[in-house]
């Protein structure tokens, strides 16, 4: 038997999608649901399912697929360094991992003495912070809080899942690790009351403030102007590490390397850590946690952290493919125009389900003016497109950054036109 997918256990031979999905719900631990449809492809913004049919894929992996699908450069760089050398323990260094860490110091603008810890996932790269947090207790052992942000969405491991604001994800997996404190979203004032002297006698002192600079999960909201500037301000005085999870909206996602360089969102502040994931790999699962300067970088020490999988070799080669082509295509002014054409087509076109677009760059939010966002997503699929339901009334659009300007009219288009009929009135129970 030759050496190919089939003999190795690969292959997947011609299945339709219901045949697909009927396996699906077998073998598949049910935890997201049956699938909307069995992808079998992709190249470019497009994706087909195993029914031949074609998408414009304007979700891109929930804001992974910088590059969108099967991009030859990214394919021929993890190519190479497989054929090359798959994986090493961490024991060992490798040139691709080394470069990673520097690449992403320098587009971070991170000073002397920071350093990055490579992982597979967001999730992991927030759990590092949140150990970070925890060694940042000061000499005294008196910083034990960790704050976070209302709405906000870091990851469902213990850790993570404790900075996490949801109730409907907590709950469930109670007790969290504690001394997290939910701060509500973009209120300067009641930061100042987390900060002030009478809350850390009464609470204890501050250890990290973990916040996104534009709320992903929670429906696209971006934090108000002024108040990473100010949250900088207070984390300084206290001695608490300002952690900015960019998992979402780093690596171009928002028209700039890191959604905080931006001054109209991070006023000019240097932050002391930096999660990112998604997009970092153009779709290979790697993630990182880069921390400003030596204080920070040096909270993790020798021996108080570890992964087998992060840094790996392909991981490290995936990213740096991807970081190179967003610069050499210049792709971050691609992000901020394309951004903006989306968004004017979107709103011009006057639809009066839409009432509004939020959002920067390519992390964009389709406000509709009634709750019914599961059904504009039904029906974007069944007309060839892929988006999010990312609250009741609000539709998430996060596509590969190489989106043309024509691919967004046609994206346009779709809610241009886009109807739910109104529910109908309940039937009367009054008894004739
Ligand atoms: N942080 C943020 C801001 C996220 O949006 C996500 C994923 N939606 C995560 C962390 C978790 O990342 P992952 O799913 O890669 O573990």
């Amino acid at each position: 038997m030759s050496d190919t997918l089939e003999s190795v256990g690969g292959a997947v031979g011609e299945v339709s999608g219901a045949a697909w999905t009927a396996r699906y719900s077998r073998a598949v631990m049910d935890t997201f649901g049956p699938p909307q449809r069995v992808l079998v492809r992709g190249e470019g913004a497009y994706v087909w399912d195993a029914d031949g049919r074609r998408y414009l894929d304007l979700l891109a992996g929930i804001a992974v697929n910088a590059l969108g699908h099967a991009h030859p450069t990214l394919t021929a760089a993890i190519s190479a360094q497989l054929g090359t050398l798959g994986h090493v323990s961490n024991f060992f260094g490798t040139p691709t991992q080394i470069a990673l860490a520097e690449r992403l110091l320098a587009l971070a603008g991170a000073p002397d003495g920071s350093r990055v810890f490579l992982t597979n996932s967001g999730t992991e790269a927030v759990e590092a912070a949140f150990k970070m947090a925890r060694r940042n207790r000061g000499d005294d052992g008196s910083r034990t809080r960790v704050l976070a942000l209302g709405g906000g969405f870091h990851g469902r491991s213990m850790g993570a899942l404790a900075l996490t604001a949801k109730a409907a994800y907590r709950e469930p997996f109670e007790p969290l690790p504690g001394g997290v404190e939910h701060v509500p979203f973009g209120d300067t004032a009641a930061l100042d009351e987390a900060f002030s002297p009478a809350a850390v006698a009464a609470r204890g002192g501050v250890a990290a403030l973990v916040v996104e600079p534009v709320q992903g999960e929670a429906g696209v909201r971006p934090l108000p102007p002024g108040y990473l500037a100010h949250a900088r301000e207070l984390t300084s005085r206290a001695g608490a590490l300002l952690v900015l999870d960019e998992v979402q909206t780093g690596v171009g996602r928002t028209g700039s390397w890191f959604a905080f360089q931006q001054p109209e969102i991070g006023g000019g502040v240097l932050p002391d850590v930096v999660t990112v994931a998604k997009g970092l790999g153009g779709g290979f699962p790697v993630g990182a946690a880069i921390a400003f300067g030596h204080r920070a970088a040096t909270l993790l020490g020798r021996g108080q952290h570890g992964t087998t999988f992060g840094g790996n070799p392909v991981a490290s080669a995936a990213a740096l493919a991807t970081l190179g082509v967003i610069e050499r295509d210049e792709l971050l002014a691609h992000v901020r125009a394309t951004g903006d054409l989306l968004r004017r087509e979107i709103e011009a076109a006057g639809n009066p389900l839409v009432s509004g677009v939020r959002g920067r760059g390519l992390l964009l939010a389709v406000q509709l003016t009634r709750p019914v966002a599961p059904q504009v997503a039904a029906a974007a699929l069944d007309a060839g497109f892929i988006v999010n339901a990312v609250a009741p009334d609000a539709i998430r659009l996060a596509p590969p950054l190489i989106l043309t300007a024509d691919q967004s009219r046609d994206a346009a288009r779709f809610f241009a036109t886009v109807t739910v009929p109104e529910a109908p009135e309940p039937e009367s129970s009054e008894e004739t």
